[in-house]
Order: C-alpha cells, then sequence, then structure tokens
C-alpha cells in the first residue's frame, strides 16, 4: 500500500520524459535478469524489439526512495530508457512500468516463464536486434498467464519448439533425416545429431521414439499458440519432452536449471540416456 502511494504521487526522473539527451535508447523492455551492484544498486538486463539486450546499471536502485523500487522485477515490462553506449556498463537512465505479470506468480507458471526467460536469455545477445525472439518471449508470457494450468507444459513444449525452429536446430518432423522419405510412428531419434530417422537409417543402438511424441510434436508445431492449450496432449507430453530438450542442449550448449522440474522426471531421464 505505502509503495503504490508513494509510486503515484512521485514524479521524478525514472518517469521521462520519454524522448532521452543525445545517443541515449529507449525502447519496451521485459525484465530477464538482475543482480545486486554494490551496496544499493541493480545491474539489470532487458530483451528489447529493437535492440536486443540491453544491460544497465540501475544505481540506487536498493534505496528505499528509490524510483526504479518495484519497477525492474523480474519479466516486469517497462517502457525504459538507457545512457548511450561509451563501451563500458550503460546506466539504466528511467524505467516506467507498463506491465506486471501477476498471473506468473503461481508456481507451476512462475517455473515455466522462469525457464522460458533462461532460454531467451541464452539465445539472444547484446545490443542485436532480434524481433523474432522477443516476440516469442512476450507472446510466451502472455500465454502462461492465461492457460489452464493443467495445460503449462504442453505450451512450454510448443514455446520450446518456436524457439528451436528460430535457432536453426528443429530437425524435421516429417521425414527421414537420411533418406527423406515420410516418418510413420516408427521413428528413432539419432544420436549424433538429434535428428530423426526411418528405422532403416537409424543408427545403433537405436533410441525410438515413445508413443504419441511425433503426433503431439507435429501438432504443435502446425497449431498457433493460442490453441497448445486445448490439444489433448495427455501422456505424450512426457513422452515428446526429451526430444527439444536434445535440440535445445544442442544448439545453446547448456541446459536449462528449470526444465526437469517441469516435465516428468521419469521422462526426462528417460530421454538423457537415449
Ligand atoms: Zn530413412
Amino acid at each position: 500500500m505505502i509503495r503504490l502511494g508513494a509510486r503515484a504521487t512521485r514524479r521524478n526522473a525514472a518517469d521521462g520524459p520519454r524522448r532521452g539527451g543525445p545517443g541515449q535508447t529507449t525502447a519496451t523492455a521485459i525484465v530477464l535478469r538482475r543482480r545486486d551492484f554494490r551496496e544499493s544498486s541493480r545491474i539489470v538486463t532487458c530483451l528489447t524489439r529493437e535492440h536486443g539486450k540491453l544491460t544497465g546499471l540501475a544505481k540506487g536502485a536498493h534505496r528505499p526512495d528509490s524510483p526504479f523500487l518495484g519497477r525492474i522485477d523480474f519479466l516486469n515490462e517497462l517502457d525504459a530508457t538507457w545512457s548511450a553506449d561509451r563501451g563500458g556498463l550503460r546506466l539504466l537512465v528511467r524505467a516506467r512500468l507498463l506491465r506486471e505479470r501477476r498471473g506468473l506468480r503461481e508456481p507451476r507458471r512462475f517455473l515455466a516463464a522462469s525457464h522460458l526467460a533462461w532460454l531467451v536469455d541464452c539465445g539472444s545477445h547484446e545490443g542485436r536486434s532480434d524481433p523474432e525472439l522477443f516476440d516469442l518471449l512476450h507472446g510466451g508470457l502472455n500465454l502462461l498467464e492465461r492457460c489452464p494450468g493443467l495445460a503449462v507444459p504442453q505450451v512450454v513444449l510448443g514455446l520450446e519448439l518456436r524457439l528451436c525452429a528460430q535457432l536453426g536446430a528443429l530437425p524435421s518432423l516429417d521425414r527421414c533425416g537420411e533418406c527423406g522419405e515420410p516418418l510413420d510412428d516408427d521413428a528413432f531419434r539419432q544420436a549424433d545429431t538429434g535428428g530423426l530417422a526411418c528405422r532403416r537409417h537409424a543408427g545403433l543402438p537405436r533410441y525410438p521414439l515413445r508413443p504419441g511424441a511425433l503426433p503431439l510434436l507435429r501438432a504443435l508445431q502446425r497449431s498457433a499458440g493460442r490453441d497448445w492449450p486445448s490439444l489433448d496432449a495427455g501422456a505424450a507430453v512426457a513422452a515428446a519432452a526429451p526430444l527439444p530438450a536434445h535440440w535445445l542442449a544442442a544448439a545453446l550448449e547448456q541446459r536449462s536449471p528449470f526444465r526437469r522440474l517441469l516435465f516428468d522426471a521419469p521422462g526426462e531421464r528417460e530421454g538423457t540416456s537415449g
């Protein structure tokens, strides 16, 4: 309550004006990460549509009268301005709160959103524009905030597939990566490339896909994000989950610390060992 009142009456540097000084950058931004800097400040990393990832120092952000208070929280959407790029760390000059994602405070949604933010953080670059990636994060957070709770895992799988495609890491879900013949339910994952293969071209030892995995991944790939929650996924989620994990780990060279908690542990374990 106190904070809301203070925010409503406060008029200061963090509120604007929106047009910054020479060389400053202003953009809509989503907070990906924060860490403390010295006693009272924070270093904030955001994703923007126009400028990719931007990191800035929010001076005095921990002080009780800071205009940044309650604004630069994880996943908040901001209208923010950074100082000119002079080679060192930029300053976060001002940040106006556009949107808090209260719907993501529920534990499972928060975990899924943290996973998505981690993936996007790994797949993005400081100062390099990637509008598709920003849209994936923005749209993904919207979906995770609103979808039925039980649909969270299949929405995460859908988002992972989109990210794989954006990173150029999504193998064909329809044809054998070796011979190009259509894949039926008797399909295998290649241990070396992670691509999919028919029985004839699956290397040894063979890693068969679990029943239902391929149809679910195809359905997610072909449908719009808003339709993912209504797909009848059931047990196929656990069957399909190991595949995007392989593709993302290969593309990002890291594994998300959140993923194991999101999907059934047995499915994940089976995927890891092949
Ligand atoms: Zn083949």
